[in-house]
């Protein structure tokens, strides 16, 4: 059997100031800050993750927040260009009001018949709201500032922009088993073959040239990898499609690999568990910093260095 994927597990990217990416995600989007640590290979830089209640993988948007003083990036080939998430199909009026009484811009898109709301975050990162009926991956955040019949459903997909897409739609149908499943314009659908919510990838080309990493562009796409078990096939798959995947890293909330394919876009291949719940309790996620075991030791030089926040839905006053 060959291997599969069931779609996204998370989305990785560089924001500048934390609080106004707080701010957005939790007090616009209505997504939980499930998990506040840092960035493993950078402990000097916050690593937040948002979600669902829980942080079920295909949920999960996380954050790099290098602060104003950052290197901005610029977008291009190699990029990620959109993340999009689901709504209910009843929603698309409550979204279009919501963002526009934050002054957030948005154009409203019918897509492969779909109705997309597009928006970029307060850093300039690509968003899109689909109404989609039909499974969720995602655990309504009952605490939540939106209201659970409103609230993002989990991931759609992503839409990838390359110089040329033949390449790294190589990668998505020998190696992660997509299938080409429509096309319109400049626009490539795959799906993954086993379906479900966050199992799209859109592939589009671009002649603006090569992005540059830095605030306000994605950093990784991750994929869902149903065990640790599959890791070394995965590996092995890579690898014989001609790529150099890393070693399995472990990333504490899950075990992952990381490969770039051959249009420039990192992909990481991370495991369903064991989940954000490791090291917190599932009532109090995201309330405080955590940090990995080897990094304990530092704790005090490393919380100095970070900038304070607050979650605006955390009661100040409690
Ligand atoms: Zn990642």
């Amino acid at each position: 059997m060959s291997l599969e994927t069931p779609g996204l597990h998370h989305v990785t990217a560089i924001a500048g100031d934390p609080q106004r990416t707080v701010d957005f995600y939790v007090g616009t989007l209505g997504l939980r800050l499930v998990k506040r640590t840092v960035n493993h290979d950078d402990p000097g830089t916050y690593h937040l993750y948002f979600g669902d209640e829980e942080g079920t993988p295909g949920t999960n948007i996380t954050f790099f927040p290098w602060t104003d003083e950052g290197r901005p990036g610029q977008f291009g080939a190699g990029q990620t260009k959109t993340t999009t998430y689901r709504i209910p199909p009843g929603s698309v009026d409550y979204w279009r009001d919501r963002l526009e009484s934050r002054d957030v811009a948005i154009e409203r898109e019918q897509r492969f018949g779909e109705t997309a709301l597009r928006f970029t975050d307060p850093d300039g990162i690509g968003l899109e709201l689909v109404a989609a009926s039909g499974d969720s991956s995602a655990t309504p955040w009952t605490d939540g500032p939106v209201p659970t019949d409103h609230q993002l459903r989990g991931f759609h997909g992503v839409t990838l922009a390359v110089g040329s897409v033949d390449a790294t739609a190589a990668v998505l149908t020998d190696v992660l088993g997509y299938e080409l499943e429509d096309e319109a314009d400049d626009r490539r659908r795959y799906r993954s073959a086993a379906g479900g919510p966050g199992s799209i990838v859109d592939l589009v080309e671009t002649d603006v040239g090569r992005g540059r990493m830095g605030v306000g562009t994605v950093h990784h796409v991750a994929f869902t990898v149903e065990s640790v078990e599959q890791q070394a096939e995965w590996r092995e798959a890579f690898a014989d499609h001609g790529l150099s995947p890393t070693e399995v890293i472990d990333r504490k909330y899950f075990q992952s690999i990381y490969v770039r394919e051959p249009g420039g876009i990192l992909f990481e291949m991370a495991t369903k568990g064991p989940g954000f719940a490791v090291d917190e309790d599932p009532a109090e996620l995201g309330s405080e910093l955590v940090l990995p075991d080897h990094l304990e030791d530092e704790r005090e030089r490393i919380e100095a260095q970070l900038p304070p926040f607050d979650d605006p839905t955390v009661d100040a006053s409690d």
